[in-house]
């Protein structure tokens, strides 16, 4: 069974396709600037055909999906012989609210309830949704599977799912705690406890999603109990340019003070913030670690103040499961940054935890960075959304 598994942004769409008896990774590739003018990066991976990277008109999703097709199956650049060997199309949907705990065949009902969690995720939800019909328009009837970023936190109890503000705004209007990055931490705590050996629902497992975008996970017995993302991507850590937690007072206080709209403001706190507005320097933790290393004092602040919010918030929710086993860290900061770890698990020293420097100076590999004597156990783990994705993809349609 072959799987295209699609990730559609507002002008952006990526994509894999996945052999599912191997699951060998068979081709990859990015849309861009779709609605602008538009470029295509396709890379084959199997069969020594050669990159394609070129600009091309998209001016929908619709020819992006056309192009990638035209490119999965054609003779210089493709993989497969025709669009009939692709079985199906898994997507990545940001937003399920409360409707989807897990993964679900697209028909017209689901088509409908992912309009309803629009207002939820007014800037994901749209563009997922066209990748859908898209790939509907051009694919005709080929089975498809929405995959959430929202439902694996759909288990949080409602102590830790819901906002102190009238009850009503829940019951009537949703709003609560949903979480994002669900379909990475489901996969790093799976991959955690085959690497520990042991059943997952024996596991506290603390998973650290640390991107551009950041967020941590409380994962008690298999199940997500907390998680620091909200009713948006915008609360929990600082990450690259969102602030983080808040004080919403703040907000008030600005929009005040120098007259700015909501919209002004919001982008200020999701675009302008994070380690980028406290250091002046970049969103990219590269650029902040040499800025740093060179002496600037700000980048210092900004670096010091992503692993405090990591370790507190990672020692509440050692408080919240009453104990941890493991703790991983994954994504582009998670995987790659020895200093971060480091630093991070400096403060995990009440738990026990010892860092082995040469396993954390590996990289691209699963690797546990604790020392054998740890008694709490610390993984890289480089994330998998997309084999989670199409493994759910093959599971409902198989
Ligand atoms: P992601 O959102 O998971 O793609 O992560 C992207 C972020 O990972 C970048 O903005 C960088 O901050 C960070 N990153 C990638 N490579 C490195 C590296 N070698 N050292 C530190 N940070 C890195």
């Amino acid at each position: 069974m072959k799987i295209l598994v699609i990730n559609a942004g507002s002008s952006s769409l990526k994509y894999q396709l996945i052999d599912m008896e191997t699951e060998q990774l068979m081709a990859k590739g990015l849309c861009e600037r779709i609605g602008i003018d538009g470029h295509l990066k396709h890379s084959p991976l199997v069969g020594g055909k050669p990159v394609f990277d070129e600009d091309i008109s998209l001016p929908t999703h619709s020819e992006a999906i056309a192009a990638v097709i035209e490119k999965l199956t054609s003779a210089e650049y493709g993989v497969v012989a025709s669009m009939k060997e692709i079985d199906a199309v898994g997507h990545r949907v940001v937003h399920g609210g409360e409707k989807f705990a897990s993964s679900v065949l697209i028909n017209d009902e689901v088509m409908a309830a992912l309009e309803e969690c629009t207002p939820f995720a007014p800037l994901h939800n749209p563009a997922n949704i066209t990748g859908i019909n898209a790939c509907k328009a051009v694919m005709g009837d080929v089975p498809m599977v929405a995959v959430f970023d929202t439902a694996f936190h759909q288990t949080m109890p409602g102590k830790a799912f819901m906002y102190a503000i009238p009850y009503e705004y829940y019951k009537n209007d949703g709003i609560r705690r949903y979480g994002f990055h669900g379909t990475s931490h489901r996969y790093v705590s799976s991959r955690c406890a085959e690497l520990m050996g042991k059943p997952i629902e024996e596991l506290k497992i603390i998973s650290c999603h640390m991107g551009n975008g950041s967020s941590i996970a409380a994962i008690n017995g298999g199940k997500c109990v907390d998680t620091s993302m909200g009713f948006t991507p915008l609360v929990g850590l600082p990450m690259g340019t969102r602030c983080g937690d808040l004080d919403n007072g703040v907000v008030q206080f600005l929009m005040n003070k120098y007259g700015y709209s909501i919209d002004e403001m919001l982008n200020i706190l999701n675009k302008k913030s994070g380690v980028l507005g406290v250091s002046g320097v970049s969103s990219d933790f590269r650029d902040l670690d040499k800025a740093a290393d060179e002496g600037n004092e700000r980048a210092a602040l900004a670096l010091d103040m992503f692993h405090y919010w990591v370790a507190k918030v990672a020692g509440s929710y050692v408080a919240a499961m009453n104990g941890v086993d493991a703790i991983v860290f994954t994504a582009g900061v998670g995987e790659n940054s020895k200093s971060t770890r480091a630093a991070i698990c400096e403060y995990f020293g009440y738990l026990g935890v010892k860092v082995d420097e040469a396993a954390n100076s590996k990289r691209g590999e699963d690797v546990m960075i604790s020392t054998p004597d740890s008694p709490v156990k610390v993984f890289v783990i480089p994330t998998n959304e997309e084999l989670v994705i199409a493994r759910d993809t093959r599971d409902i349609v198989g």
